[in-house]
């Protein structure tokens, strides 16, 4: 469907500068509007949830437990990422399970696409710290991964390069500020959208000189996806549960559980450094699939649950889209 509602080269304000609002605010401001973003957290970004994600960039094994929309824009978002982004590595992941957990192993690779088996000398070529501790594995060599915490000002600046203002420490209301609005607050955005929730996702960061990772390796399990990021530095993330809660410590079960898992895939996990603890809410709708709302010239982006940094660039292609050419996706935008 197509309808020009909006003049393409209006002003824009962005309020929210984590993953959503710094992919929007990158291509509004390359396709020449003047963006200021107004961003409540100082630099560092403590109060985004996007400081705590694991970064994967990982349409193929999120296809296991989403709607055909997330992998629809999953692939879209990998070329934004290697077109702006060209450092982004793209070293694939691994997906191992114990013998017990066969069946879901076998169900994870029904459910997913663009993989290739590989046998236990194979995990080993892939990645030789695992050589002889899995007798098989899930290659997604198409797959990447960026580490919040590094991608998020390599995009603050490459918004300002590309002419876009942020301004940090800086609270900003919708009803306050002129032009075009789009608002990427995240879980803070519930008193506008009141279907939102918040999902707590717990992380750890441990450190080892004694294990080398090249790329994510996710261990099956029946409760959540957990997985081993390796960060450089001998730092790797451990992440994530999923836990209908918006409470923000890290329970002792979900630390012994991720800890666990961080051991199973290589013992000498155990002698690691804990580094961090910490916990982000996810943002997500009832059917945790992500929505663009118009309203007019208020646009709201959210609802990107356990994919905002697989799914922010293809988003923020789709609103600019809408801006300049008023073309509409059914499938994630809502107008009213
Ligand atoms: C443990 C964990 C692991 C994850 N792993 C992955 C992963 O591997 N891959 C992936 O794709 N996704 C992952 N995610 C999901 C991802 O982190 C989220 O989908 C994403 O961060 C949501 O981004 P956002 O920009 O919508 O919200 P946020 O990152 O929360 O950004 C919203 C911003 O708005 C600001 N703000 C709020 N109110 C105001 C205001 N009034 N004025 C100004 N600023 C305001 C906030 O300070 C915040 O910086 C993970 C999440 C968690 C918790």
């Amino acid at each position: 469907m197509y309808q020009k509602k909006l003049p393409g080269d209006s002003p824009v304000s962005i309020i929210g500068a984590g993953i959503a609002g710094a992919w929007h605010a990158l291509l509004f401001a390359q396709a020449g509007h003047a963006v200021t973003v107004h961003e409540r957290s100082d630099a560092s970004m403590g109060q985004s949830t996007s400081h705590w994600a694991g970064g994967m960039l990982a349409p193929w094994c999120e296809a296991e437990a989403s709607e055909p929309v997330i992998p629809r824009l999953g692939t879209r978002s990998l070329d934004l990422w290697r077109q702006h982004f060209p450092r982004t590595p793209f070293r694939g992941s691994l997906v191992v399970a114990h013998a017990r957990d066969r069946a879901d192993f076998e169900r994870f690779a029904k459910l997913t696409t663009n993989y290739r088996r590989v046998d236990a000398p194979g995990l080993g070529e892939l990645e030789p710290a695992l050589e002889g501790r899995f007798r098989e594995g899930l290659f997604y060599p198409d797959e990447g991964h960026v580490e919040p915490r590094r991608v998020l000002p390599e995009l603050h600046a490459a918004i300002a390069k590309a002419g876009g203002t942020i301004a940090f420490n800086s609270a900003a209301e919708a009803d306050d500020l002129e032009g075009i609005v789009i608002d990427c607050r995240g879980i803070a955005a519930r008193d506008a959208q009141s279907e939102l929730r918040g999902v707590k996702g717990e992380m750890i960061v441990i450190e080892t000189a004694e294990v080398d990772l090249s790329r994510p390796v996710r261990l099956i399990h029946p409760r959540f996806p957990l997985y081993v990021i390796p960060r450089g530095d001998g730092r790797f993330m451990l992440g994530a549960t999923s836990i209908e809660s918006e409470a923000t410590f890290v329970s002792v079960r979900s630390a012994l559980e991720l800890l666990g898992a961080a051991y199973a895939v290589h013992p000498a996990f155990g002698e690691a450094r804990i580094v961090e603890l910490g916990s982000g809410l996810r943002p997500a709708f009832p059917d945790n699939l992500p929505r663009i709302s118009i309203e007019q010239d208020h646009i709201a982006v959210n609802g990107l649950y356990r994919h905002g940094f697989l799914l922010a660039p293809a988003l923020a292609e789709l609103t600019l889209g809408y801006i300049a050419r008023g073309v509409i996706d059914n499938e994630v935008m809502q107008c009213a």
